[in-house]
């Protein structure tokens, strides 16, 4: 007997079997059946919730694969600088967290999400914009990218940084012309205030995390693969984090942790391999940079920005080659961040030297559609994840700015490009700036897709907004919500929206290695879904970043209504 039965809705299955089912059977946090109305009523017993859609669509539950989430959790409770439209606006924004904070140099303030970009005046902010309106509390604004933050003098003083203090070796203490500090703090030099920052204790920490799981349910997640943006240190502590919720019940997500790639030689050391956990919670692989950022001029480039300069690798590339190697001989593939064209071509190579027998399956898909899954038995439920013949695949995290020649070989490596559409709404005009028309290769998702990649999308949350209509809004139109540029920006590269939910579904799941279980409404699969407000596939383009859920079901249970039809 079915434990939940929705019916009288269109349902989005990703199944071939099922193109025009209406109606889903739950049991035990499976899906059971999936079919017409009758077939599906005729499951239900004296127990069953049953739950009519009134025509509504039904995605599979949706997963963003590049998420930050304990630094999403903690940094929702910080001040919210994202969508400012000026450096006046954040100053006023600081102002106001400095009047409600209590009095005193040990309170700090924290803020994020600011972007010079769209300002009248594009400049980046410096201590003394910050020291203007606090000049007593020790303030860290990062901006979006985290890979840049500005500090005020106050922070600079207790983080020990001085005129003499020396860049780290992968960041840059920006200085001005008397060679003083200006506040601006490029990637690795951002670390030396970070330790100076009082930590938020466990139970602080499992509050954020969540609320941070209930916010995800209403924007119709259901899953993420997790990324640290810090060191080995954050790596243990998320991880730890995400253990202590799940064993008080409170773990309603699928999260594939992506682990630190300094933790690679314990984590082979120790036998783990990538799936080991349970249907919650799973080992991913071990994360790496190649470069850093656009917007701080780090992302390493074939040819200089127009400002000059053309960034930097972060680690050797020889180093990148050992460690991929390793990990995937121990079952540990690797996701590493490269948004500069030349980082891309230089990982490209490494992918192509040390990985020389990879399957060149065209489509660079794996196991269900090649028929050559083997079952690995989930100590904890005791149903299989299945595994390509050949490690779980690789990734390349955001595959930012691109040579179309190295794009085309994205596919005939069976890598999985992990991008995120939402991106190009906030960069196109710093990439205009930064590279002119060398930008008709910046989220270049067709021609990756035509390449026989694999997306699979995400937010790269709290980088960017989680909300995954906004990304497919991105992905479809190429145009920020305003509607501008009109026809989209180099709108060649747009995707179809059933390549975009995909892209958030099908996606992840190959990424994961887990299409025997997640990313699709076919029997057997886990019951993730989600409900839309209106339909996906019939709305204008314009309007899908106003799409709301209805119900988000997670495991079988509704972990989210918004009230429509409960
Ligand atoms: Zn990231």
């Amino acid at each position: 007997m079915a434990d939940l039965i929705l019916f009288n809705g269109k349902l989005w299955t990703q199944d071939a079997r099922y193109p025009d089912a209406t109606a889903v059977a739950i049991q035990a946090g499976r899906i059971v059946a999936v079919a017409g109305d009758a077939e599906i009523q005729a499951l239900a017993g004296p127990g069953t919730q049953t739950i009519d859609l009134g025509g509504r669509r039904v995605l599979p539950g949706l997963t963003d694969a590049h998420f930050h989430f304990q630094g999403w959790a903690m940094a929702r409770r910080n001040l919210a600088l994202a969508g400012l439209p000026s450096l006046q606006a954040v100053q006023e924004a600081l102002g106001r967290a400095v009047q409600a904070a209590p009095a005193g140099s040990s309170q700090w303030i924290k803020g994020q999400g600011w972007n010079e970009t769209d300002w009248p005046q594009p400049r980046l902010l410096t201590r003394h914009d910050l020291d203007a309106v606090a000049p007593d509390h020790p303030v860290i604004l990062w901006r979006s990218d985290l890979h840049l933050a500005t500090v005020n003098t106050l922070a600079l003083r207790l983080a020990g940084i001085t005129a003499e203090t020396p860049d780290p070796p992968a960041g840059v203490i920006d200085r001005d012309a008397a060679g003083q500090p200006t506040g601006v703090l490029r990637d690795q030099a951002i670390e030396r205030v970070d330790a100076a920052l009082p930590q938020p204790g466990t139970a602080e920490i499992d509050a954020a995390m969540r609320d941070a799981i209930a916010e995800a349910h209403r924007l119709g997640l259901t899953g993420v693969h997790d990324f640290r943006i810090g060191d080995a240190a954050e790596s243990r502590g998320a991880f730890q984090t995400w253990q202590r919720l799940h064993a008080a019940g409170d773990l309603r997500l699928r999260v594939w942790m992506m682990f630190d790639g300094a933790l690679l030689d314990e984590a082979i050391a120790l036998g783990l391999r990538s799936g080991f956990g349970d249907d919650r919670l799973r080992i991913g692989g071990a994360k790496y940079f190649a470069d850093g950022s656009l917007g701080a001029r780090t992302a390493w480039m074939l040819a200089p920005y127009s400002d000059g300069g053309s960034g930097l690798p972060v680690v050797p590339m020889a180093a990148l080659a050992s460690a991929i190697q390793r990990g995937a001989a121990a079952g540990l593939p690797v996701g590493v961040h490269a948004i500069g064209d030349r980082a891309i071509r230089e990982l490209l190579d490494v992918f192509s030297e040390v990985l020389p027998n990879v399957a060149r399956s065209e489509t660079g898909h794996s196991n269900e559609l090649t028929g050559h899954s083997v079952a690995n038995h989930s100590p904890f439920t005791n149903s299989p994840i299945h595994h390509s013949p050949f490690p779980l695949p690789h990734r390349i995290e955001h595959v930012q700015h691109s040579h179309p020649d190295d794009l085309r070989r994205l596919g005939s490596l069976g890598l999985v490009a992990s991008v995120q559409p939402i991106h190009l709404v906030d960069d196109m005009a710093l990439v205009e700036r930064a590279i002119g028309e060398r930008g008709r290769w910046a989220y270049a998702f067709r021609t990756m897709l035509d390449s026989g990649a694999v997306l699979a999308l995400g937010s790269d949350c709290p980088v960017a907004s989680p909300n995954p209509f906004w990304g497919i809004h991105a992905a479809v139109t190429r145009q920020r919500r305003d509607g501008t540029p009109a026809g989209g920006w180099y709108p060649e590269e747009r995707l179809s929206v059933a390549e975009a939910v995909a892209g958030y579904t099908l996606g992840p799941a190959h990424a994961s290695g887990q299409l025997g279980r997640l990313g699709s409404i076919s029997p057997g699969k886990l019951a993730d879904l989600v409900v839309l407000d209106r339909d996906i596939f019939a709305v204008p383009p314009a309007a899908i970043a106003d799409i709301q859920p209805v119900l988000t079901i997670f495991a079988g249970s509704i972990v989210y209504s918004n009230g429509t039809l409960l």
